[in-house]
């Protein structure tokens, strides 16, 4: 491999040119970056830079000493094999590492209408997140909790309309996402609610009332970044597919982070996990995949987020369906397992209990069975049961 392009310079396309560096490889290096910035890590974007602790997140790292020709500002456009075609001109590769991320859903409607996603977004937001502004945030997943506490911290009026009968919902089930409704005390929190449009003043629910507002953030969800692929002979579906080495169906070519859809044997199933550790660890595998080293990406998926005052941490993959165990009461620190039908641990739920999450997590890579009477206590030790 002689010229290696890499598309995306979030944290999964930075991780992939340092892994390729990491092991050895001497050609040349290319980093596609639509947007200006040096590259910035997002978890902090609705955490320390939205509350005004922080300006920036850029992520620690010597894109000169790595020897890579860093063009922010360059999207790729569309691509062809061995040829990349950019908004400044056609790139030749032989090797080329899709990590384009993903872009945030929009809802319909003329009114004005933030996002977080980038540093932008986040300075946009923020100064308008001051005290007495009425701020509807749509979707109580990650990012509208997220939101939610920074413009609550701020002094803002805060509603949250979300569609389903909790907080969190398409994550962690209805049942555990009420365990959070308190937490939005002080918050307008409307569930079972849908919104029709984002309109100039405010937010138009379906049914017809109008919520007032002076600042509206969606967050709804992400999709795949891969418009720019649609007419290349690349398999796509719920993003750029994969196999377990992280190889696409164009030869040469790997995926890696939010747009990436990996066959995982630990699941049985296809998974594209829109999270942080993704994006930090699979590209060692891409890396090696790429220079002909036998590789797999198989992980135990893990997530947080930092919401009113909790810290949630996820590991696992678990199907709807699966029996859930409780590990403490909802009003102080608890943790749920789900199970599968043979009592092994497929995923963990810790809220403001970390210890069950790295033990979980742990008992989930080994895979073995527990005991569900100990388990109930949060007394005992995860790695006890
Ligand atoms: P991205 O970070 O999206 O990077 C992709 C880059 O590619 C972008 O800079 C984009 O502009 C660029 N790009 C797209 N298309 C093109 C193109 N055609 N040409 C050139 N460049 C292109 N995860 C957690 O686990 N915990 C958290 O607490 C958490 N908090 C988050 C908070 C926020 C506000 C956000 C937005 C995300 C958060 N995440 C969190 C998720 C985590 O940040 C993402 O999973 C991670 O950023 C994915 O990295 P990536 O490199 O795959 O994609």
């Amino acid at each position: 491999v002689e010229h290696v392009v890499v598309v995306g310079a979030g944290l999964s396309g930075v991780r992939t040119v340092e892994a390729l560096r990491g092991r050895g490889y001497a050609g040349r290096l290319t980093l596609l970056g639509q947007e200006r910035h040096r590259p910035y890590d997002r978890p902090p974007l609705s955490k320390a830079v939205l509350k005004g602790d922080a300006d920036t997140s850029f992520i620690d790292t010597d894109l000169e000493r790595l020897q890579v020709d860093f063009r922010p500002g360059v999207a790729a456009k569309s691509l062809r094999a061995g040829v990349v075609e950019t908004t400044e001109g056609e790139l030749d590769y032989d090797g080329l590492v899709i990590a384009t991320g993903a872009d945030p859903i929009r809802l319909p409607g003329d009114g004005p209408q933030h996002v977080l996603r980038t540093l932008d977004d986040a300075h946009e937001l923020r100064v308008m997140l001051v005290p007495g502004a009425r701020v509807t945030v749509i979707g109580a997943g990650w990012i509208g909790a997220e939101v939610a506490t920074a413009a609550r911290r701020a002094g803002c009026a805060v509603t949250v309309i979300e569609a389903a009968q909790a907080p969190l919902a398409s994550a962690i089930g209805t049942e555990l996402g009420a365990r959070t409704i308190p937490w939005y005390d002080g918050i307008d929190l409307r569930l079972g609610t849908m919104v029709e449009s984002v309109d100039e003043g405010g937010v138009r629910l379906v049914g017809g009332e109008f919520v007032e507002s002076h600042v509206v953030v969606t967050g709804i969800g992400v999709r795949p970044a891969v418009e720019w692929l649609a007419d290349a002979d690349i398999d796509l579906h719920n993003g750029v597919v994969t196999d377990e080495h992280l190889r696409t169906s164009l030869p040469g070519v790997v995926a890696v982070g939010d747009c990436a859809a990996w066959w995982s044997r630990r699941w049985g199933a296809r998974l594209r996990v829109e999270h942080w550790d993704t994006a930090i660890n699979a590209p060692e595998v891409a890396a090696a995949t790429l220079m002909g080293e036998e590789a797999v990406y198989d992980p135990v998926p893990y997530f947080w987020s930092e919401q009113f005052g909790h810290m949630l941490q996820y590991a696992g993959h678990h199907a709807s369906g699966e029996r859930i165990v409780h590990r403490g009461e909802p009003e102080g620190k608890w943790a749920a397992v789900w199970l599968t039908a043979d009592d092994r641990l497929a995923a963990v739920l810790a809220v403001d209990r970390p210890r069950d999450l790295v033990q979980g997590r742990r008992i989930i890579e080994a895979g073995h069975r527990l005991d569900t009477e100990r388990l109930v206590d949060p007394q005992v030790a995860l790695r006890d049961c």
